[in-house]
C-alpha cells in the first residue's frame, strides 16, 4: 500500500468538471490496489483571481509545496482578457512552473487506434501508429532571454528577444531526454538550428557530449524546419523527441494535432525533485464549460502520468490507460471524438466508466 497526496487545481472553465472525474478515477485505484492517495484543493487562475485578487495566491504554493503531485485541469476565460496582463489566470501557471522548478514539459501524443478516424492524416499514415513524445525544455530560450523589450532606433519602432542557453540548463534537460529514451525504444532525436544558430551549435554539442552516458540509446538530429516536415510526413518513425523552448512549443502543438483529439493528450512538467505537475494539453474550452460536454480523458492520462512518473505505480498506471481503452472499445465517446455508430456520453459519465473498469480490474 502506498499513501501519497496530490494537489488539485481545477481552475477555469471545464477545469472543474474535468478533474471531479480523475478524482473519481484515483478513487477507483484506491479500491483495486489498496492505496491511499489523497487529495487537497487550492484555487489557481481565474478562480483565484474572483477569489483573492491574484492568480497564484501564495497559499496555493505552499499547499502544492506541501503535496507529492499536482493535477491542473486548466486556467483562463474570456471574463479575464482584458484585466491587467501581469495577473491574468495564465500568469497563474507560468507562476506555479516557476515556484515547483519545473523546466522539463513532456507531452506524449498518442493515437488510440479507435480514434484512427479523428486523425487529420491520410489513413495509410495513421495505419502505421504514432506512439511519440515530446520533451520540451520549459524555462529557458527565447522565451525568457535577455535583454529584451521594445525600443526605437533611428526614429523607427524596434522590438528585441535574446535566445540563450547555458550547457547546464541544456544537460538536465538532455538528461531527462536520454533517460526517457531508455524506458521506451532507446531512440533520441534531438531538434535544434545548428546550421544557423550559434545556441543550438552549443545545444547540441551538449547533447552528443551526453551521449556518452548512455551508449544503448541512439541519438539522431533532426533542424526543426526538417522535423516540422517529417512529423506530417510518417510521425512512425519518431519515439522521443527533445528540444528546447520555442521549438518545442510548435512541435508538441504539431504533434498532438497529428491525433486529432485535443481532449485526449495529457502532459506533465518535471524538475530536479518533486512535486511535479501533470495537466491536459488543451484549455479551459469556455465555450463547452458547464454542459457536461467536456472529454476528460487528457486529465484522467494526466493522472496516469502521474502515478507512472511520481509514485512509481507502473501496474496501476497501466490499469488506468488500458480502462481508457476498453471504455473506447466499447464504443463510447464524449462528443469531441463521437463518430457515427458510436455511444454519445457525457463528461461525467465517461469518468464513471473508466473508473468503473478500474474497480472490477
Ligand atoms: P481550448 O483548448 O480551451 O479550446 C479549443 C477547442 O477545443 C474548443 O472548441 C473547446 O471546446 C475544445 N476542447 C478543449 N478541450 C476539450 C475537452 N477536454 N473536451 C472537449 N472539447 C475540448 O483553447 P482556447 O479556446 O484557445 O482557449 C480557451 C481558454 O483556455 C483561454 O482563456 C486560454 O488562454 C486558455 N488556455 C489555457 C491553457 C491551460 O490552462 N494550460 C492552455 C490553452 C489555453
Amino acid at each position: 500500500m502506498q499513501s501519497h497526496t496530490l494537489c488539485l487545481l481545477p481552475g477555469d472553465g471545464i477545469g472543474p468538471e474535468i478533474t471531479a472525474q480523475a478524482v473519481k478515477v484515483l478513487d477507483a485505484v484506491n479500491t483495486a490496489f489498496g492505496h491511499s492517495l489523497t487529495t487537497r484543493t487550492a484555487l489557481i487562475g481565474g478562480a483565484a483571481i474572483d477569489a483573492t485578487g491574484v492568480p497564484l495566491p501564495q497559499d496555493t504554493v505552499e499547499i502544492c509545496k506541501q503535496c507529492d503531485a499536482v493535477l491542473l485541469g486548466a486556467v483562463g476565460g474570456p471574463q479575464w482578457d482584458t484585466i491587467d496582463r501581469d495577473i491574468r489566470p495564465e500568469r497563474g501557471l507560468l507562476g506555479i512552473r516557476k515556484e515547483l522548478g519545473l523546466f522539463a514539459n513532456v507531452r506524449p501524443a498518442m493515437l488510440f487506434p479507435e480514434l484512427a478516424h479523428a486523425s487529420f492524416l491520410r489513413p495509410d499514415i495513421v495505419a502505421r501508429g504514432i506512439d511519440m513524445l515530446v520533451l520540451r525544455e520549459l524555462t529557458g530560450g527565447i522565451y525568457f532571454g535577455e535583454p529584451r523589450g521594445f525600443s526605437t532606433k533611428n526614429g523607427e519602432d524596434m522590438a528585441l528577444n535574446t535566445m540563450t542557453y547555458k550547457r547546464s540548463e541544456v544537460e538536465r534537460i538532455a538528461r531527462i531526454g536520454f533517460e526517457t529514451a531508455m524506458k521506451r525504444s532507446k531512440r533520441l532525436c534531438n531538434v535544434d538550428k545548428a546550421n544557423v544558430l550559434e545556441v543550438s551549435q552549443l545545444w547540441r554539442e551538449t547533447m552528443i557530449h551526453m551521449a556518452a552516458d548512455y551508449p544503448e540509446v541512439e541519438l539522431t538530429h533532426l533542424y526543426v524546419d526538417n522535423a516540422a516536415m517529417q512529423l506530417v510526413r510518417d510521425p512512425s518513425q519518431f519515439d522521443v523527441i527533445v528540444t528546447g523552448n520555442l521549438f518545442g512549443d510548435i512541435l508538441s502543438d504539431e504533434a498532438a494535432m497529428l491525433t486529432g483529439s485535443i481532449g485526449m493528450l495529457p502532459s506533465a512538467s518535471l524538475g530536479d525533485v518533486g512535486p511535479f505537475l501533470y495537466e491536459p494539453i488543451h484549455g479551459s474550452a469556455p465555450d463547452i464549460a458547464g454542459q457536461d460536454k467536456a472529454n476528460p480523458l487528457a486529465t484522467i492520462l494526466s493522472l496516469a502520468m502521474m502515478l507512472r512518473h511520481s509514485f512509481a505505480m507502473f501496474d496501476e498506471a497501466q490499469a488506468l490507460e488500458a480502462g481508457v481503452r476498453h471504455v473506447l472499445k466499447a464504443g463510447y465517446r464524449t462528443l469531441d471524438i463521437m463518430e457515427e455508430g458510436q455511444t454519445l456520453i457525457g463528461c461525467e459519465e465517461m469518468g464513471d466508466r473508466v473508473a468503473q473498469t478500474l474497480i472490477s480490474w
